[in-house]
């Protein structure tokens, strides 16, 4: 913390005189934000350096945007809004990319960037990194706010931390100038500004009628399902959940990161019947699960006549596709605990039959799943599946490490493969199914929880963030990541139908490099790193890197063919008329 002396006697010294940036390391430690993911420079710095000295872990990334989805993925598994730190413009802009995507998918977070004077961006007088920054942000976030004092700064971080909490989660920004930044105060000054925020959190309780009407269809209900979504494994009411499910006895759905809330392979999981749910469930609960594409719609493959009873805490979601019988708006915990009250006593009408035959098409579905992954096991090279017959075990045995995965065979796979069995252990592409967010969201899930973390990537994917496994390595996190290099975006097969002779030989556009050696970016930042062509080696590499809580990285060769285009969702391709091959 550098201070002017050349006006002897009036500079101002540290600690009797502080920044605005030492005000916004006060004021995060004060509410509890103790953990801040950023990339520093002109005009945050000092801010990243005051973080340390007041407290605060600050973990420096090498692309904003993976700083955000470290601080997204904090959100997420901790209730607590992630915080974000950034420079003016260009890492603003690579930020928000994260906090866009946190908005999406309901993770709190707050992204506080450094901006340069607004009285000079205004006027576009061509200063440096000149950008209307409050403006790009507010329609990607919750709530934006501009701290133009040092004065403002206590009270906005305290309105960023409630916005991004109540409600529906989300993520916040705030517009923090470098006047703000640069002003200095007396610290006695300063000490008056902060304050301690009355129930940052507020959750609210369902209207009693709603309650009511919910109960009503569920007691009625011949074949009731409940969808679990990543809203309730937000949530932290485990208990309520798995009260409502066993008391009752539904059978459970869950959308990806909410598996493990209730044990995927439970007994009334019914993970493997997807279809049937959809096709032949009554009535469907959802908990913190959206009707959107993920789930078609709530049309076309749902039972037409399927009544929805959708706990959200957003009002707005309601209604969003198809019309909700029964909408029950507040905290989930709330309204769980309106519900288990109303339900006390009473049972529901469900079909004999019902269950039971989720229960044999479970059987016969992963009878079927198992049998695929073991004639896998034995195929050279190998594909996805070979590999995962040696990861699926491994998680399983596991289960208090942390998945991350990205990519679209790895995704879908990865997840169709290895059964959770507790919850907020899961942290993949979520809501907009984008690529690029996993080593961000493995250093998030490693600084927020101090788990161990095994991240699963396509090479593709891999790709976009694969720069920093560097920011794992330095803060010494117990991350492996396991790349399935199948060469490609959905594999390395594709042919370049050019006839043109200067760009004939280009690789196709979803070809990568099958043979490029991932691992060897364990030899570049030390840590330890493995090249595995067959199951058995992948299972020594990942029991080895795991057991060692330390840093690892593995690169597993699979075929160039394996993989299809788009995974799971080739049906969101636009039909083409050129008849390229992948
Ligand atoms: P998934 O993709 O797993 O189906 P979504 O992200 O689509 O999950 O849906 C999550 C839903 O959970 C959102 O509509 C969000 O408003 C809701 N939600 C988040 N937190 C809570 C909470 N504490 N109580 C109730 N609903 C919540
Ligand atoms: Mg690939």
């Amino acid at each position: 913390m550098a201070t002017d002396t050349t006006n002897g006697a009036t500079a101002p010294k540290f600690p009797d005189q502080v920044t605005g940036m030492y005000i916004l390391a006060e004021s995060l430690k004060r509410l509890g934000l103790d953990k801040v993911y950023g990339l520093i420079g002109i005009p945050v710095t000092e801010a990243a350096y005051a973080m340390q000295y007041v407290g605060v872990k600050y973990v420096g990334f090498r692309f904003e945007q993976q700083a955000g989805m470290a601080a997204a993925t904090h959100g997420f598994l901790t209730k607590q809004p992630g915080v974000l730190l950034t420079v003016s413009s260009l890492g603003f802009m690579n930020g928000l990319t994260a906090t866009a995507n946190a908005t999406v998918n309901c993770y709190p977070m707050i992204q506080i960037s450094g901006a340069s004077d607004p009285d000079m961006v205004d006027m576009k007088m061509g200063t440096y990194e000149e950008l209307d920054q409050l403006n790009t942000a507010r329609p990607l976030v919750k709530a934006a706010f501009r701290c133009s004092h040092a004065r403002d700064i206590p009270g906005a971080v305290a309105r960023a931390y409630r916005a991004a909490v109540s409600g529906r989660p989300g993520g916040v920004y705030i517009d923090m100038t470098t006047p703000a930044l640069a002003e200095i105060m007396n610290r006695e000054d300063a000490e008056a500004l902060y304050y301690t925020p009355v129930d940052i959190v507020t959750p609210t309780a369902p209207n009693p009628d709603a309650v009511s009407r919910a109960v009503e269809l569920l007691l009625n209900a011949k074949r009731p399902a409940v969808i679990l979504g990543k809203g309730a494994a937000y949530a932290q009411v485990d208990d309520k959940i798995k009260q409502l499910i066993e008391t009752y006895r539904i059978p459970y759905f869950p959308m990806s990161m909410a598996k493990g809330l209730m044990p995927d392979n439970g007994e009334l999981s019914a993970l493997s019947c997807r279809s049937d749910i959809m096709s032949k469930s009554d009535v469907v609960l959802l908990l913190g699960a959206r009707l959107n594409w993920l789930l078609s719609f709530g049309k076309g493959k749902w039972n037409p006549n399927a009544k929805f009873i959708q706990l959200d805490v957003e009002p707005q979601e309601i209604d969003c596709n198809v019309p909700i019988a029964a909408p029950v708006v507040g905290d989930l915990g709330l309204s769980l605990d309106a519900i288990l009250a109303a339900l006390s006593g009473k049972t529901l009408a469900t079909d004999p039959a019902w269950i039971p035959a989720l229960q044999a098409e479970t059987k016969a579905k992963d009878a079927k799943f198992a049998q695929r992954l073991t004639d896998a096991s034995t195929v050279s090279p190998m594909n996805h599946w070979s590999a995962l017959s040696a990861v699926k075990p491994i998680l399983e045995a596991n289960p208090d490490v942390i998945l991350i995965n990205e990519g679209a065979n790895t995704l879908d796979d990865t997840r169709d493969a290895v059964n959770m069995s507790l919850p907020r252990h899961r942290v993949d592409c979520a809501t907009w199914a984008i690529m690029g967010m996993g080593m961000g969201s493995a250093v998030g899930a490693a600084v927020a929880t101090g788990k161990s973390v095994v991240a699963i990537e396509g090479d593709s994917a891999f790709g976009f963030s694969g720069m920093d496994f560097g920011t794992i390595c330095r803060f010494k996190l117990p991350v492996t990541v396991v790349i399935f290099n199948n060469g490609g975006i959905y594999n390395a097969v594709g042919v370049n139908p050019a006839t043109d002779p200067a760009i004939k030989n280009d690789p196709a556009p979803t070809t990568l490099d099958v043979d490029a050696r991932y691992d060897k970016m364990g030899e570049v930042f030390g840590v330890a790193n493995y090249y595995v062509t067959t199951p058995a080696e992948l299972t020594t590499a990942l029991t080895t890197a795991i057991a060692s809580k330390a840093p690892a990285i593995i690169n597993v060769q699979l075929a160039p063919n394996a993989g299809a285009e788009s995974g799971h969702i080739g049906y969101l391709n636009p039909a083409p008329l050129i008849n390229y091959t992948v």
